[in-house]
């Protein structure tokens, strides 16, 4: 990247002739000339001259990555990446260490246990204090579990192992777009990454078709939070608030964290932009049946249809359109491998015809909307692999593509003060980021 090799000399060249400030000057006008292409980060980059004034090294400076200018005699931290068949013993001598250290690190079983397998592609930080013989200082490794173990060099010359919960730094970001040929494209200009476009689509998805819905002119506004471990982003991030203008109708959603750690999207007035049912719960090729009368394939008469049938691939799975708990699982005649599912007092949806269930799918198991309970098959009387999906309303039977789905639960009472300050302080950042952008739109 061209920024980065170009911060990169300045700042190099500018710490060997002993001007520091002139470094973080250099450094500093060429992020606030990138900042003002970009539309987010401008906090970052204030904290990032103040990063560069104190010299903390190595140095991370977002939209650019890691700057490096400190002297040669500094402990450096070397980043290598694990290859298919690396050892700690082979991965260390690519940054130089003898062979003979590697029994003192694995010293500890905590250490010997953790880097006994390395994972190819994995990245693998070591500390080196260069010289005639490098010494290693430490090393910092993440694990599956998203767990550190980092192994430090101690006065008397052992290496201790420390494993640790990683600390996530968290950084607010906005992005903003407004459709030109499509939300897909807008979204990129913006600077949204898929994850987070999908998550936006996802949020107002229940309000807004955006495969028939989009138009030239609709805009968006996203308040998003990227989390950074060492200065590395380490996820896409969470949408934190977001607006979406579809013809002339907005939208907005607030996140909100409960105090178990449960978090949904919420309208400014508290209720929940989800409903709570899915409207189909599989993805389908086409609705093979629907609710009603129609000549039966099999019995060959005309029947009360009292569900929906979905054509969709074997093996598709099948998701629970809501909250509930199994109540029923198992065979049931010409429905064949059948869930039942009830949601509350009053609602069941039932799933038949199934090729086999998710695993863990048994009776008195509660399971979330979205869930994936089982697979698409053809068991019982069907004539070819789809999903048989009826919904309940006190044990009447009702039309799934036309019922008038129930919102799912606003705001928890005990919440609402919280959330009150929460919309307020989102709606601020919003403002400021918005005013921001405009002003930044103007001087290009
Ligand atoms: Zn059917």
């Amino acid at each position: 990247m061209v920024p980065k090799a170009a911060a990169q000399l300045i700042a190099q060249h500018l710490y060997r002739h002993r001007r520091p400030h002139l470094a973080g000057a250099a450094v500093g006008v060429l992020l606030l000339s990138i900042i003002l292409i970009l539309v987010s980060g401008s906090a970052n980059a204030v904290r990032s001259k103040a990063l560069i004034e104190r010299f903390e090294v190595p140095l991370y400076i977002p939209e650019i990555g890691l700057v490096d200018y400190q002297l040669p005699s500094e402990p450096v931290w070397q980043e290598l990446t694990i290859r298919p068949g690396d050892s700690l013993t082979s991965l260390l001598q690519r940054a130089n260490l003898s062979p003979q250290v590697v029994a003192k690190v694995i010293e500890h079983k905590t250490a010997r246990r953790q880097l006994h397998r390395l994972i190819p592609g994995d990245k693998f930080r070591v500390q080196v204090e260069p010289g005639d013989k490098p010494r290693l200082l430490g090393i910092d490794y993440k694990l599956k579990d998203d767990r550190i173990l980092s192994v430090r060099l101690d006065d008397d010359g052992h290496y201790y192992p420390i494993l640790q919960q990683p600390e996530y730094e968290h950084r607010m970001r906005f992005a903003t777009g407004t459709v030109q040929t499509s939300l897909y494209e807008a979204a990129l200009a913006s600077g949204l990454s898929d994850n987070l476009t999908m998550q936006l689509t996802e949020i107002f998805g229940w309000d807004i078709d955006f495969a028939l819905d989009i138009r030239q002119g609709d805009s968006f506004s996203v308040l998003y939070d990227v989390q950074y471990h060492r200065g590395e982003q380490v996820a896409d991030g969470t949408i934190l608030a977001a607006e979406f203008t579809s013809q002339g109708r907005t939208y907005q959603a607030i996140r909100f964290v409960e105090d178990n750690g449960r978090s949904q999207y919420y309208s400014p007035d508290g209720r929940s932009l989800r409903k709570a049912f899915l409207r189909t719960p599989v993805d389908f090729r086409r609705i093979s049946s629907r609710f009603g009368k129609r000549f039966h394939p099999v019995h060959k008469k005309v029947k009360q249809h009292s569900g929906v049938d979905y054509a969709a691939r074997a093996g598709t799975p099948i998701r629970a359109t809501g909250d509930g708990k199994i109540v029923y699982r198992g065979r049931k005649g010409g429905y064949g491998k059948t869930i039942i599912i009830r949601h509350g007092n009053v609602d069941t949806t039932l799933y038949a015809h199934m090729r086999h269930y998710a695993r863990g799918m048994r009776p008195g198991r509660y399971v979330r909307q979205g869930q994936i309970i089982g697979f698409v098959g053809q068991t019982g009387t069907a004539t070819g692999p789809h999903l048989h999906y009826e919904f309940r309303v006190h044990g009447v039977h009702r039309n799934p593509l036309t019922v008038r789905l129930p919102d799912a639960r606003p705001i928890k009472r005990q919440y609402k003060s919280r959330f009150a300050e929460l919309l307020q302080a989102r709606n601020n950042q919003m403002g400021l980021y918005k005013t921001r952008h405009l002003a930044m739109t103007e001087v290009q």
